[in-house]
């Protein structure tokens, strides 16, 4: 019944001295349905009926006592190699305890035998009728279920099934070793190159030229990678033609491992995906496709590389088929399974001979899109398909960028930028804490906050712990951004001083919600909404020193609501002042800062959303080396190292006031990735020791910025606090009248060195360097040696 027993049989024995002769060259032994009863009696103590099934270079029978007692007994071709057989004894007892609940057919030790004897108690031998020879003969157990189904009876879930079938009985052989799993096959699609004498027997040109055209690719293409690809023992035929299913078309049983050897593990999906997808086309063959892949990844997801070669694979096994079978074809004229296999695969050969292999890859291997494609007209597909609101890309040359590793990041001809811009990437671009925890969560459950999950739970935990101690901070709302957490504070706030008015500084940037875009003077056009009231940053370049250590302008802004007859709710502030130029406040001015906010009625609300996780390069919450204690603290952006996750840390008699009014659940807010995610961040930040990192590799990039500074008259001003550094960049510094235009130029120049810089502050002229906090002393090197280079070219084409 199984292919496993048909051309597959091409086994060209790497070792020839242990099998007697090649299988396919000595005919299938040729015992009567009376005479298999006879040894299954004889030999098994089975005594039944025997009815013969299918196979071409062997013998099966089904023995049936009649009782419901039923056995396949296998008779091997005399030139079988028992250590062959033993491999397939020793694996199926492999698989029973690495998989119980794997349906397979397992062998039966031959009465009277040494069970302790190992895969020998297995098999015996018998003579063949007409001398035909000396017989390897075995009974497996017969396995519940309909062979040979057409693969059309397969629905959508039918084909998850088998997928995940397969998957697991890969998984279940991962652990498995046998020194015959060396032994070459023609079948095995990494000895592709053997094919190429078979194929020259296909007939019809075009077709032969099409499997020319798949060999070529293979050697080309998917060999070069073969050393990286997963391998193990495999089935090696984990095709529908070896399984038995249920009514339901489950699996419900496996058979015939006689195609077995160490090879790529994803050669099992090219296996069942051709016994399966040659029976369909269009949509129906993607999907099919789609499905089976789907639920071989519930079990085991395959790797980029896997991925990006599975459909050469399919189509090399494809290739293998009608080669193998146009010379056996030939020599077998009247067996109609080697004809069959043909109608199978040549569907497939049409198909990807049709597409091409990048499509039939991209199609089949699903879009990766770390893969180096460029794609044409991105950035007007981008201004067509996300509207003009959406902010530029960076850049005069804008960026596309395909993948991200600690502080690179990649374009699609893998030329790589260092990353001193993006904070969110706190422990560095697809750090593999968070990446892994984040897939292996997202693979088991991704639900709401309605239900308990330990993950949030004790994110929440975490998180109040690494408040001050004695702060009272004791309660963890979850969000997804940093706009929701400051928009949530908002509400925090107006229900807890039931005051209705807004303060925050001159040039702040607080999110985008209705309220938030009204609290970020960054984004006012011309409006200054009624309830917001402003207040100057600690300017350490321009301002008066004794406004660095006292807030008297908030008390003013205060009054100016006051004016108005409105209180204030709440006063915003980024720690680090960060689109207002980068400042870094003294203790004095916060303390008395939050004693003004106080004053005045309002909340403290820290937004730690840009200035958290560690950058600051002393705490993990830019606040505590004040030594002061907000109301509300919010935080997000670096919190899922870019998956999206963001928190208020409160006092409980504050959200109890909310509670007062109203529940709050958000859908997604601290689901179990979410969760997992900031967990993982945290856990990185400690043990990675980043904090400290942002400290001493801070200090180190802002001494060396000021070096610079000696010869570059355009540096203003250097400033910086951990691993946020601002670089004031004016026309000359007795005006110190900011130069945008410059901090435009020098930033484009540093993108083509190969470096990633901003701009911020209210003239745009300060250079903003905020790099992930994996950010080492040899990136300090690169960065200063761009920026060095970067301020001359800029400065001389001003010139
Ligand atoms: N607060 C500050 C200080 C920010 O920098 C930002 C984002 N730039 C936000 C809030 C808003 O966060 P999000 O973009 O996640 O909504």
């Amino acid at each position: 019944m199984a292919r496993g027993g048909l051309p597959s049989a091409a086994i060209m024995g790497r070792e020839p001295g242990i099998g007697t002769s090649d299988v396919l060259e000595v005919d299938p032994p040729t015992f009567s349905e009376a005479e298999a009863a006879e040894v299954a009696e004889r030999v098994f103590g089975v005594s039944g009926s025997a009815a013969a099934l299918a196979s071409e270079r062997d013998q099966n029978f089904l023995i049936d006592d009649g009782a419901g007692g039923r056995g396949v007994m296998k008779i091997s071709n005399s030139a079988e190699d028992a250590a062959i057989l033993d491999m397939e004894t020793e694996a199926a007892l492999h698989l029973k305890r690495a998989d119980p609940e794997l349906p397979v057919a397992m062998p039966r030790p031959v009465p009277g035998s040494d069970p302790t004897g190992g895969a020998g108690a297995y098999r015996t031998t018998v003579e063949g009728p007409n001398g035909s020879g000396s017989h390897h003969v075995r009974m497996f157990d017969h396995m519940p279920g309909t062979p040979s189904v057409s693969a059309l009876e397969l629905d959508h879930d039918a084909l998850w099934d088998l997928g995940a079938v397969v998957a697991r009985l890969g998984r279940a052989l991962r652990g498995f070793f046998h020194p015959r799993a060396g032994r070459v096959l023609l079948w095995d699609i990494q000895h592709a190159a053997g094919l190429r004498p078979l194929a020259a027997a296909i007939e019809d040109p075009r077709r032969r030229a099409i499997v020319e055209r798949v060999l070529d690719r293979f050697e080309e293409q998917v060999l070069p990678l073969w050393p990286q690809l997963r391998a193990q023992v495999i089935h090696g035929d984990a095709s529908l033609d070896n399984m038995l299913t249920d009514e339901r078309r489950r699996v419900s049983g496996i058979v015939d491992f006689g195609d077995m050897s160490h090879t790529a593990l994803a050669c099992d999906i090219s296996s069942v995906w051709a016994s399966v997808l040659g029976e369909r086309s269009g949509e129906e063959f993607f999907r099919a496709a789609a499905a089976l892949l789907d639920g071989y990844q519930t079990v085991t997801p395959l790797e980029e590389v896997e991925l990006s070669v599975i459909s050469d694979l399919l189509a090399t096994r494809a290739a293998a088929a009608v080669s193998i079978s146009a010379v056996r074809v030939a020599r077998y004229p009247g067996n109609d399974y080697i004809a069959s296999f043909e109608d199978e695969a040549w569907p497939v050969l049409e198909l990807y001979a049709e597409l091409g292999p990048e499509e039939a890859s991209r199609r089949l291997g699903g879009r990766t899109w770390s893969r180096p494609v460029p794609i044409d007209g991105l950035m007007e597909r981008r201004r067509e398909g996300l509207g003009s609101a959406l902010t530029a890309p960076s850049y005069e040359q804008p960026l596309h960028l395909v993948a991200g590793k600690g502080v690179w990041m990649f374009d699609p001809e893998g030329r790589r930028y260092l990353d001193a811009y993006n904070n969110v990437p706190v422990a560095g671009h697809c750090n593999p804490r968070v990446t892994e925890a984040l897939v292996r969560q997202a693979r088991s459950l991704n639900t709401n906050m309605r239900y308990l999950h330990e993950a949030v739970i004790e994110l929440a935990e975490r998180l109040v712990d690494s408040m001050p101690a004695g702060s009272g901070l004791d309660m963890v709302m979850m969000v997804n951004s940093g706009s929701e957490a400051n928009d949530l504070a908002w509400r925090l706030a107006r229900t807890a001083t039931q005051n209705a008015g807004a303060i925050v500084s001159d040039y702040a940037y607080h999110g985008i919600s209705a309220v938030m875009a009204d609290l970020s003077p960054e984004e006012w056009a011309t409006r200054r909404p009624g309830y917001v009231e402003t207040f100057p940053p600690p300017d350490s370049y321009r301002g008066a020193p004794e406004r660095l250590e006292h807030a008297a302008e908030l008390a003013h802004a205060a009054g100016q609501l006051a004016d108005r007859g409105i209180a204030p709710a709440a006063v915003f502030v980024d720690g680090a002042f960060t689109s207002d130029g980068i400042f870094r406040p003294s203790p004095a001015y916060m303390r008395d800062l939050v004693a003004r906010v106080r004053e005045a009625g309002a909340l403290y609300v820290a937004d730690e959303v840009q200035v958290g996780h560690g950058r600051t390069g002393e705490h993990l919450w830019s606040f505590a080396a004040a030594g002061i204690v907000p109301d509300v603290v919010t935080i997000g952006k670096p919190m899922g190292n870019g998956y999206p996750v963001a928190a208020i840390i409160t006092r409980s008699e504050i959200v109890d006031r909310l509670a007062g009014e109203t529940s709050f659940f958000s859908t997604f807010g601290g689901n179990p990735p979410a969760a997992v995610a900031a967990l993982a961040v945290l856990d990185a930040i400690r043990d990675q020791e980043l904090v400290g990192r942002a400290a001493s590799i801070g200090e180190e990039l802002r001494r060396r910025i000021e070096e610079l500074a000696e010869r570059h008259v355009a540096i203003g001003d250097v400033r910086g606090w951990g691993l946020l550094i601002g670089v004031e960049l004016v026309v000359d510094r007795e005006s110190r009248s900011p130069d945008p235009e410059l901090a435009d130029r020098v930033v484009n120049a540093m993108r083509d060195r190969g470096v990633l810089i901003g701009r911020t502050g209210r003239h745009e002229n300060v250079l903003k360097v905020r790099p992930p906090l994996v950010f080492g002393p040899e990136h300090v090197d690169l960065l200063v040696r761009a920026l060095d280079d970067a301020l001359g070219a800029a400065t001389a084409s001003a010139r």
